[in-house]
């Protein structure tokens, strides 16, 4: 016997499959595996309303039941009542975050969860191989190859050279060589280089051991500023720069 369009046959808790006449207690996986047919294909071809139901009426009726008792018991809660108004901009920019909010069992948080991390770690991976393949091109075993081999670079100075963000640069710098990357000039424009160094001499010349013995002689740091032919400001970064390892130099006559 064969169903009239528009019908799905359904006898004693199981829908039967119209292609090939089997039973089942729910269609769509049985269409996806062995039909090769979507849900909405299926339907399409057999005249079915496009809501129609492919799962028996017994087992639609018990999932609804268990969706409400789950609802009850506070173990699920529907999205659109979870996410306050303002949240939703947030969540539409983070999909996945909002899934892993909303998936209501452990072990499928957990689940996203990692696939989030795995997803994040190949994007670094992938990331880390375009820079590998530009430092190539440009005659560098490597980007680590490259990001050593250029710390007298600024980042400004290298990301302009390589295309990339003077913020990328700084970041690979810290990845790769460390904070230290900081200390070894690199970073400093010519132009200000040459000024530290004109300050470090100009000090050594008067046998001032730090910017707080100048300043005191001088009266204040403007005072300071002028007599020196600099700007209080450029004072303040040299003594930042001199700072750290570096200060308590040999030249502080004692
Ligand atoms: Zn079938």
């Amino acid at each position: 016997m064969t169903a009239a369009p528009g019908v799905q046959p359904e006898e004693d808790g199981r829908v039967q499959c119209l292609e090939c006449r089997q039973w089942f207690r729910a269609l769509p996986a049985h269409l996806n595996r062995r039909e090769g047919l979507t849900a909405d294909e299926y339907r399409e071809r057999h005249g079915l309303a496009a809501t129609h139901p492919l799962v028996s009426s017994d087992l639609s009726e018990r999932w609804r039941q268990q969706t409400t008792a789950r609802l009850h018991a506070g173990d699920v809660v529907p999205i659109a009542e979870r996410m306050p108004p303002e949240g939703r901009a947030a969540a539409g920019r983070a999909g996945t975050a909002r899934h892993v909010e909303t998936s209501s069992r452990p072990e499928v948080r957990d689940r996203h969860r990692a696939a989030v991390a795995k997803g994040r770690s190949m994007a670094h991976a992938n990331k880390r191989a375009a820079l590998d393949a530009l430092a190539t091109t440009r005659g560098y075993t490597d980007w680590g190859d490259l990001i050593r081999s250029t710390l007298h670079l600024s980042v400004n100075r290298l990301g302009q050279n390589v295309g990339r963000d003077p913020r990328t640069i700084a970041y690979w710098r810290n990845a790769i060589v460390g904070p230290g990357w900081k200390d070894r000039g690199g970073r400093l424009h010519p132009k200000r280089q040459a000024a530290y160094d004109r300050l470090d001499q100009l000090f050594t010349d008067r046998g001032w051991g730090d910017l707080e013995a100048a300043v005191t002689e001088a009266g204040s740091l403007n005072k300071l500023a002028r007599l020196l032919g600099t700007g209080a400001a450029t004072l303040r970064a040299w003594q930042l720069h001199r700072g750290g390892p570096r200060s308590g130099s040999a030249e502080t006559p004692s």
